[in-house]
């Protein structure tokens, strides 16, 4: 059986290829692709600025149907709706014996290193997939996004009754305004240069939202998280948080990137610096979150592509043009010319 693939054959160069579908072995389970997201991820891939093996099919994000479930597979059977989590571990090195699935020596991930959800199938062990039941497949393709978001949040031990500031509110500025706030916080402020963007801030439960980082009071947050990656962004954070306080640097910044922090400051302000990689086991608290409805994922869905489409797609994203948030590639539809 073949499909229709998105394959990156080179940094730069994408192309919709006919490829056969892989094998469904006795863990795998095959999966009709109903949506697959654009992430900042899939953009560095295209780009080059990013580990993973060339020709690639991407998209790590993504939901469908199971079409084919492997004999030895419990979980799952065909019709199932479901939404995937693409980073595998192995389980058996010293990383994943500790709870940190995330640092797996092994790591292997669907769309990075193995073929994603930019297709008309994917076969998937059957430890990656999550059923989603009743939610739509376009909210089931923010299960993976939402999950390391979670896993942020987590880590940052937001309390209840804290102040928080969020810098950026992009597709995850709003993700992460949104679980911040189902940990009872008393106010959340976020910062955007882009109007539409801090619209939607408010929207989404901002109390608080501004333009310019000088309208903001200094050593005021309990919580500075920075959506970002901007270095300058990241470094700005300190002076904003509390004594005591809490930075999350959670946006992904360029490779290259390199901070300049005043050491006495962090030492004098008894910071708790922190990053955020990827998520450890939060896909279910994803799908509860999003079945349940306590986070809408529906205004973060700017435009709806064809596999056709994806340069133009990853193009949208790296101009910011046309109010785009979160894009997401639909493999059953045709190019619309
Ligand atoms: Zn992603
Ligand atoms: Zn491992």
């Amino acid at each position: 059986m073949n499909m229709k693939a998105l394959v990156i054959e080179k940094p730069g160069i994408a192309r919709v290829q006919t490829v056969p579908v892989a094998p469904v072995g006795d863990r795998d389970v095959r999966i009709k692709v109903k949506v697959s997201g654009i992430c900042g991820t899939d953009v560095h891939i295209f780009r080059g600025e990013y580990l993973g093996a060339y020709p690639v099919i991407p998209g790590h994000e993504f939901s469908g149907v199971i079409e084919e479930a492997g004999g030895k597979v419990t979980r799952f059977k065909a019709g199932d709706h479901v939404a995937i989590e693409p980073n595998i571990s192995c389980d058996n090195c010293h990383a994943c014996l500790n709870n940190r699935q995330n640092f797996c020596e092994h790591w292997n991930g669907i769309g990075v290193t193995l073929p994603g959800g930019m297709a008309e199938y994917a076969v998937v062990p059957e430890k990656a997939v999550f059923g989603i039941h009743t939610l739509s497949f376009l909210s089931g393709a923010f299960v993976e996004p939402l999950a390391c978001v979670i896993h942020g949040v987590e880590r940052a031990r937001i309390r209840p009754a804290d102040k928080v500031l969020i810098l950026g509110a992009g597709p995850i500025g709003i993700l992460l305004s949104k679980t911040v706030q189902l940990q009872g916080v008393s106010e959340i402020t976020q910062v955007d240069r882009n109007q539409s963007r801090l619209e939607l801030a408010k929207q989404s439960g901002a109390v608080k939202v501004c333009a310019s980082l000088e309208e903001l009071d200094r050593d005021a947050f309990d919580v500075v998280v920075d959506a970002s990656g901007s270095t300058f962004l990241m470094e700005r954070a300190l002076d904003f948080v509390r004594k005591g306080g809490t930075v999350l640097w959670f946006g992904v910044p360029p490779r290259d990137g390199k901070l300049q922090l005043p050491a006495f400051t962090i030492f004098e302000k008894g910071l708790s610096l922190l990053s955020s990689y990827t998520s450890v086991r939060n896909s279910i608290q994803a799908v509860r979150l999003l079945e349940k409805g306590k986070i809408d994922v529906t205004p973060l869905i700017s435009h709806q592509l064809s596999l056709e489409e994806f340069t133009k797609g990853v193009e949208t994203i790296e101009k910011g043009i046309e109010g785009v948030l979160k894009a997401v590639i639909l493999p059953e539809s045709a190019k619309k010319s």
